[in-house]
């Protein structure tokens, strides 16, 4: 028997089971207005475990759970990363490692350009790619629940603007004529309660909500 989706409340604890600072500071504007205690992977000194999954889903679960069962509390994580068509869903779950061991992202943008060129993908109808975010949800009894939320868009180059996070400056979603670098950050959300959002990030934090989130008053 499948079991039920736990709800959660103004006061209840949730664990976001992410080292990742640029993830952390869009998940706490995200969560600001459900009056949660958020608490953060890094700040209960849980470990970082390694992401061995080949899939978003694979990977969200492996945090998910470490951080769930190394705290005894519900633990949410975010397995995310960019697919390019034209480099056939690269870098995908390896989008991390693009921008190296530093976590160097004027690198990991370089490198998609660089394998964009060589693939011959200079018109912007080559130049499609997606954000993709895979939430998952586990409790301390080995539990778990997916959403999975998806940005369609083109990769630019230059890079343009500094806002953001890892790969945003080169990412201009459909229907803009700016990227993510050059959006603020609740235009890159543009989410309210109720509506299904621009970003990956908060149209799988949408899913969340309607899901797990107890309505606000
Ligand atoms: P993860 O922490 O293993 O999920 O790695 C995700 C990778 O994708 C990181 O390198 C992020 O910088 C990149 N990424 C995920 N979401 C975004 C986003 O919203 N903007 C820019 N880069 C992102």
């Amino acid at each position: 028997m499948s079991v039920p989706v736990p709800r959660l409340g103004a006061g209840d604890r949730l664990v976001l089971a992410s080292h990742n600072k640029g993830k952390l500071a869009e998940f706490q504007e995200l969560f600001e207005p459900y009056g949660l205690e958020i608490l953060s992977a890094g700040e209960l000194g849980l470990p970082e475990p390694e992401e061995t999954g080949t899939t978003f889903v694979e990977n969200a679960r492996i945090k998910a759970h470490a951080a769930a069962e190394a705290s005894g509390l519900l633990a949410l994580s975010d397995d995310s990363g960019l697919c390019v068509e034209a480099l056939g869903g690269k870098p995908g779950v390896y989008t991390a490692n693009w921008a190296g061991p530093k976590r160097d992202f004027s690198l990991g943008m370089r490198r998609v350009e660089d394998a964009l060129q060589a693939a011959n993908a200079t018109s912007p109808a080559d130049r499609h790619g997606y954000f993709m975010a895979t939430f998952c949800l586990a409790d301390p009894e080995g539990n778990d629940w997916l959403f999975e939320g998806r940005v369609d868009g083109m990769i630019v180059w230059p890079p343009r603007g500094s806002q953001g996070h890892g790969f945003d400056p080169v990412f201009m979603p459909d229907g803009y004529d700016i990227t993510f670098g050059q959006m603020p950050p609740e235009m890159k959300h543009s989410w309210a309660p109720g509506e299904p959002g621009l970003s990956h990030r908060a149209r799988a934090f949408a899913k969340f909500v309607d899901a797990v989130l107890e309505d606000l008053d």
